[in-house]
């Protein structure tokens, strides 16, 4: 039996350690509080107890003696136990407290560090909290908040006199008392400081100040918990050296509705880009049982999704067959998705869509000479291709190899995805799917292409943007083109 008093970093779930990941995946009990990363205990096994220890709402935290009465009974029982707090455990986290309750009582412990939001807030901020010159010695400080609180633990004199960078881990509202405590100890009114609000989260802000007027305007910018307040000439830096902000999709919110298999990556890209995503998939795709025929005597193969790729090679697969059972006949891909879906099977596609739409695809074949064609694809596919191949006298078979049906979608997923600023469909079958479970959009709707805005305009919705290709990458590269022009046209510049 061990205890293991582990940091989960600022917020970011990236930066909690490969240390951490790994004892959350093995513990029995997992104590956590508040300011975990929301993904912090996705990892952790089906059959381990969760215990929150946190403050409830904005209230009061659990008693530190009811933490410890719970660490003293699990630790003594389990043979694993995580007590998991936000940022570094024995920086402001009372892991040292919870330590030496632990050696008093000979349970075994081990304490995993972790990234501290008083240096990870700043420097995505892009604040180095030591510069050459500026600042060559950095103190993190915490105290009590209410002003009417007799006792501080705080030598304000000394604190003034500090030859550095000084970082708060206080709320915002302890900001009027370090600022005019710090005058009164001798800095200098106009010496820059920097409040950081929810350091390293999607949601991010800095505000850049000086200890004269730092109060009003946080006040002003509504600045609230949790919060880093850092005083010092490095503070300057945020204009030079912020980076997180600096992306393109900072501070929006992009809702994917695409099938949990296919919207991870297209997640991370949003993700990359610097937006809050919310992942919620309405649809997913259900392998049907058809039989593949007979492949010899087709002269054309056309695949018109990533998936039906996927599922060709499949249904090959279950044969015994492999790539060369399509020797010969010339391959069709409707966009670079599928494409990239082909290579990854060994196949080099002859033939690709231009703007990965069926009209495309029957552009992009209008050359060829076809005899017989099998098409590849969803159940509820449209007829533009097949019926264009059959005008030109070829004869064609369609193969559905999958359907695509509903996910349900939890309620708070669905009005998240709702409130995104940004929500993103990739296909018809989606948007019916999204408005079936109840999701009623209120931002501004971005379609894929042609067929997915027709069925948003069914339903009397009108996408605000329409991807151009009509590729995931295409959707990204649209969704940076919208935020940019709103925020060029919106928000006027003051400089
Ligand atoms: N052990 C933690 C600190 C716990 S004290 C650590 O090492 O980071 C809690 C205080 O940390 C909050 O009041 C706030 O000042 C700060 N804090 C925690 N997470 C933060 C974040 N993501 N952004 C800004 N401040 C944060």
């Amino acid at each position: 039996m061990t205890v293991f008093l582990v940091g989960a970093g600022p917020g970011d779930p990236g930066l909690m350690t490969v240390r951490a990941i790994e004892l959350i995946a093995t513990a029995e009990v997992i104590l956590y509080d508040r300011l975990i990363p929301v993904t912090a205990l996705d990892g952790a096994r089906p059959d381990a107890e969760l215990v929150y220890v946190g403050k409830v709402g904005g209230g009061a935290s659990m008693p530190q003696a009811e933490i410890d009465r719970l660490l003293l009974e699990h630790g003594a029982r389990a043979e694993r136990v995580v007590r998991l707090k936000g940022g570094d455990p024995f920086v402001f986290g009372r892991g040292g407290e919870e330590a030496l309750i632990l050696r008093e009582a000979g349970i075994p412990f081990e304490v995993v560090p972790g990234v501290t939001s008083g240096v990870a807030a700043p420097a995505y901020a892009g604040i180095p909290v030591t510069f050459r010159g500026d600042a060559s010695a950095v103190a993190l400080i915490t105290g009590f908040e209410d002003p009417d609180k007799p006792e501080t633990a705080l030598d304000w004199p000394a604190l003034a006199g500090f030859p550095g960078t000084l970082v708060f881990y206080m709320g915002v509202r302890a900001l009027p008392r370090i600022a005019s405590q710090l005058v009164a100890g001798g800095r200098p009114a106009e010496e820059p400081v920097a409040v950081i609000e929810r350091g390293t989260l999607p949601g991010q802000r800095t505000l850049v100040a000086t200890l004269a007027d730092v109060a009003e305007r946080a006040a002003g910018a509504a600045m609230r918990a949790p919060a880093i307040t850092l005083v010092g000439p490095v503070a300057r830096l945020h204009d030079k050296i912020a980076w997180l902000e600096a992306r393109p999709l900072h501070g929006r919110t992009v809702a994917v509705t695409r099938a949990r298999a296919q919207a991870s990556a297209l997640a991370t890209r949003f993700r990359d880009l610097g937006a809050e995503v919310v992942e919620a998939p309405v649809i997913r795709t259900h392998p049907l049982e058809a039989e593949l025929p007979p492949l010899e005597g087709f002269d054309l193969l056309c695949i018109t999704s990533p998936n039906g790729a996927d599922e060709l090679f499949n249904r090959l697969r279950v044969k015994g067959l492999d790539a060369r059972a399509l020797a010969g006949m010339t391959v069709a891909a409707i966009g670079p998705g599928t494409a990239r879906a082909l290579a990854a099977q060994g196949i080099a596609v002859d033939v690709l869509g231009e703007r990965a739409v069926a009209e495309g695809l029957v552009q992009a074949l209008a050359g060829l000479p076809v005899q017989r064609a099998l098409i590849a694809r969803a159940a509820e596919g449209r007829d533009v291709l097949p019926e264009a191949l059959r005008e030109r006298g070829a004869e064609v078979v369609e193969l559905a190899l999958y359907e695509t049906r509903p996910e349900p979608l939890d309620p708070p997923t669905a009005e998240a995805a709702a409130a995104a600023d940004y929500l993103t469909f990739t296909s018809a079958s989606s948007v019916r799917f999204f408005l079936a479970a109840g999701g009623r959009p209120a931002g501004r709707v971005v379609s894929i292409g042609p067929a997915t805005s027709a069925a948003l305009r069914e339903a009397g919705i009108e996408p605000a943007v329409e991807a151009d290709p009509h590729t995931p990458d295409g959707l990204v590269a649209a969704v940076v083109d919208a935020v940019r022009l709103r925020t060029t046209t919106s928000e006027p510049q003051e400089e």
